[in-house]
């Protein structure tokens, strides 16, 4: 079954439940990350996704964790692929690399250009739009004999930017050419601002786009991580959470006021139609958990 499959059944019974991964990059960050796997794996998630090339991980870690994904656990792996900085020829080994290992589940990023570039280009064969290397993926994919409803691609939406006067019609374009190209569902960026989805939701299907879009919701623990997550997405944090976890009396009061956070946020979404939770883990178990059970999606409160 693949991303597609899953979200176009599971939706109409209940939420789906996801977690986003990046790859360790030191010896102490792999060793805690399979422990965390474990722990996620408890919640029955409908699928994992694993970063590429963000904040300098590699394409070889990547691979490398999505690969243990599909040898050691039983998780449904959803392999992130971006196409900044790379011929169309090394996006193709990639695809290949990942369709070898069993992967049929991607989510096609264009990746963020190098920092200070400001007019970035691709490489003169290289592939520039995320739109581009959907249909890329497809067609590699379809050039291997492998049938078209094996395989489900997905691509990033961008709630945040939805909702500024300018970026409004350029984030819908962009959203209908992803699904032109054979895009099957939408993982958001984080935001804050639960009208924010729901009015990029609505706007989507006003101008036909049908794909599930599913919401990336994170559970900020710690004012560090608030204003890191701020400076790498440039989505602005709410006042009222960052007084929160600045006014909280200790790391406990931080936490639970984090995690609360984003139960009120993700409950409002989800009573608004969002067709699941994509939870953005840090690779971290503790306060994904807390957040679903929370939410009454896994075990206790
Ligand atoms: P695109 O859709 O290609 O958009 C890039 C820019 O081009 C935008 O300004 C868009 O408006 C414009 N554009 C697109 N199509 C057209 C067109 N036809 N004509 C004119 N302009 C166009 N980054 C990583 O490096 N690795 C990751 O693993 C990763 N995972 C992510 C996961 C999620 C859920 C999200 C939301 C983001 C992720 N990113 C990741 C960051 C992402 O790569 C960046 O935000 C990137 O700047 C935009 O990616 P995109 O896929 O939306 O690109």
């Amino acid at each position: 079954m693949t991303v597609r499959d899953i979200l176009g059944e599971a939706h109409l019974q209940r939420p789906t439940v996801s977690f986003e991964l990046f790859p360790p990059r030191t010896p102490e960050a792999e060793a805690s990350l399979w422990p965390a796997v474990e722990q996620l794996a408890t919640a029955s998630p409908d699928f994992v996704s694993v970063t590429y090339g963000a904040s300098g991980s590699t394409r070889t870690a990547s691979r490398a964790v999505v690969r243990r994904l599909i040898t050691g656990t039983k998780l449904v792996p959803v392999a992130h692929l971006t196409c900044v900085e790379a011929s169309r020829a090394e996006v193709t080994d990639v695809i290949d690399e990942f369709l070898d290992e069993g992967v049929r589940d991607f989510l096609a990023l264009r990746g963020d250009p190098p920092s200070g570039v400001t007019d970035w280009q691709p490489q003169p064969d290289g592939i520039r739009y995320a739109s581009q290397l959907v249909s890329h993926i497809l067609d590699v994919a379809a050039g291997r004999g492998i049938p078209a409803d094996q395989v489900s691609v997905g691509v990033a939406a961008f709630p945040a930017a939805h909702a500024t006067p300018d970026g409004r019609q350029q984030a819908l374009d962009v959203l209908a050419a992803k699904q032109e190209a054979g895009a099957a569902f939408a993982l958001t960026q984080v935001f804050f601002d639960p009208e924010q989805y729901l009015a990029l939701v609505d706007d989507a299907r006003d101008a036909g786009i049908t794909i599930p879009i599913v919401p990336g919701v994170i559970p900020l623990t710690t004012p560090r991580r608030a204003y890191r997550l701020a400076e790498l997405t440039g989505v602005a944090l709410p006042p009222g959470l960052v007084s929160r976890l600045e006014g909280a009396d200790d790391g406990t009061a931080q936490y639970r006021a984090g995690v609360a956070a984003a139960r009120d946020l993700a409950q409002e979404i989800l009573e608004g139609g969002a067709p699941g939770l994509h939870v953005y883990t840090f690779n971290k178990h503790a306060a994904a958990l807390d957040l679903l059970a929370s939410l009454g999606l896994h075990g206790e409160s």
